[in-house]
């Protein structure tokens, strides 16, 4: 049994990013939104694109402007500059434009008076105000040079990048592929939601589960659907994921029970079992596994319970799709320190997750534990939560008001 920390580098390390020119694809900026860029993306536009205003104003020489809290000067328009024209004219002594946010200032002008610091008469203006030199001139290229690195390869592509990739004329941009995850059911009790129940059986509630977090997280679900305590129907199915997958996901039979095959079917298969246990609650039993062919997918047995299931994904299998993705960082979950609202207990033997919900209390984040069993078999009261709060191994008590350790979950 490995402890949670061993565990998450173990299997860290057993995946790599997707192939930065085999994984792509060349999308639509309108729907690249979630997606990782794959390329660095350079613009030969410097940002401002050209000296513009930052105010709706009048565009001044500053030597003809600089003593005007004393003595105001008087300057004869010449021009009308809205946003989008070409200036005409050349600024000359005693001369002035009235200029509009964002449109170019015009030659022989160096800064802008705000409009609300002048009183126009005619074709005249008076400066009431002396403005700093180069005041409310966005300088060409002060944002972005041209020919530099605008954006870099690996990062997720949020309205900021987006809005940064179409001013810098990107209609396509080039991304990652979406890791894909095969997902499937093991269990002669599961039944599909649309089946009719018997004595004993249940639904296959987690591949459901798998399908919405894979799905969210960006990713493309493979499903398989439910698969037999059965060697033979078992070894199919895992050799046909394993095929066509970047990562496997199973649940169920992999614990030591008489019908729990997927381990030995892993090994008669030749696969590589690097975890088959994790000092965590729930999620005890955990197989991880790589086959020995090129490009072989990461597999992970997780557990069948429900709840297990669940939480094993948001602590291990998270971080890995993140990783494959292509993102360049914030792989591994981040924890916040937060103070509980309830008393939290363990047995103290394994790392304990207890689920929740963060309330804002005040400003400041406080976690509540959801009411009813903290059962791994318990589903029900996992619906409407937002956060699991860990106590290490070791700690068997955590007072209310205490501080605690808790993993955001990103369905909040
Ligand atoms: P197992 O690890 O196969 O012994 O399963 C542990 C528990 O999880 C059993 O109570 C199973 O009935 C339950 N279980 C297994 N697979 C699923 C599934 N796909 N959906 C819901 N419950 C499951
Ligand atoms: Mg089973």
């Amino acid at each position: 049994m490995v402890s949670v920390s061993d565990a998450q580098a173990i299997i860290l390390n057993l995946v790599q990013p997707l192939d930065h020119q085999r994984d792509t694809e060349v999308i639509d900026l309108l729907i690249a939104d979630s997606r990782i860029l794959a390329k660095p993306v350079t613009s030969p536009l410097d940002f401002p694109h050209w000296d513009n205003s930052a105010m709706d104003g009048y565009a001044v020489r500053y030597e003809d402007v600089q003593h005007s809290s004393e003595n105001p000067a008087v300057l004869e328009i010449v021009e009308d500059i809205p946003a989008g024209y070409q200036p005409k004219s050349t600024i000359q002594p005693g001369q002035t434009a009235r200029i509009f946010t964002g449109a170019v200032i015009p030659a022989g002008a160096d800064t802008v008076v705000m409009q609300e610091k002048t009183r126009r008469e005619k074709n005249r203006v008076f400066i009431l105000d002396a403005p700093k030199p180069q005041e409310f001139v966005r300088h060409k290229a002060s944002f972005y040079q041209s020919g530099t690195q605008l954006l870099p390869a690996g990062i997720k592509l949020n309205a900021p990048e987006i809005a940064v990739l179409a001013a810098a004329q990107c209609p396509k941009v080039s991304v990652y592929r979406r890791p894909r995850v095969a997902i499937f059911s093991t269990g002669d009790e599961l039944m599909t939601v649309e089946q009719p129940l018997q004595p004993g059986q249940i639904v296959d509630s987690n591949q459901y589960a798998l399908a919405a977090l894979v799905r969210q997280i960006g990713a493309e679900p493979l499903l398989l659907g439910i698969v037999k305590d059965d060697p033979v129907a078992l070894k199919k199915v895992i050799a046909h994921a394993v095929a066509i997958a970047d990562i496997v996901l199973s649940s169920g039979g992999v614990s030591v029970g008489d019908y729990d095959y997927v381990d030995k079917i892993l090994e008669s298969l030749r696969a590589k079992i690097h975890i088959r246990s994790v000092e965590m609650r729930p999620g005890k039993p955990l197989t991880v596994a790589t086959f020995p062919t090129q490009n072989s997918p990461l597999y992970f047995g997780l557990p069948g319970n429900p709840a297990a299931v669940l939480v094993t994904f948001w602590r291990f299998v998270l971080p890995v799709i993140k990783k494959l993705s292509g993102i360049t960082e914030g792989w591994e979950p981040a924890f916040l320190k937060v103070r509980s609202h309830d008393e939290l207990r363990s047995n103290g033997k394994r790392e304990t997750y207890l689920w929740g919900k963060l309330h804002l209390i005040n400003g400041v984040y406080e976690f509540h534990q959801a009411d009813g069993s903290q059962s791994s078999g318990n589903l029900i009261n996992l619906a409407q939560t937002n956060a699991l709060a860990v106590l290490p191994v070791g700690k068997t008590l955590i007072y209310p008001q205490e501080e605690v350790q808790v993993l955001q979950l990103s369905n909040s």
